[in-house]
């Protein structure tokens, strides 16, 4: 199989690093993956805590 980073040949058994040819690459698709990892929660955190600013609010005022 090929490293999915630079595409090299790679081997799988005896491959710390599989299915990438060496950290180099495991380590740039670990930093891809991060990065799109922390732009999702970022905007739901906001979200989720306006909303809970929100209906703690009214609740609230309705008591
Ligand atoms: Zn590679």
């Amino acid at each position: 199989m090929n490293c999915p980073i630079c595409e090299k040949p790679t081997t799988w058994k005896d491959n710390p690093y599989r299915p990438f040819c060496s950290e180099k690459c495991q380590d740039r698709d670990l930093g891809n993956w991060l990065t799109e990892n922390y732009a999702v929660p970022e905007l739901e955190e906001t979200n989720i805590e306006s909303g809970v600013w929100e209906s703690g609010v009214s609740e609230s005022e309705n008591s």
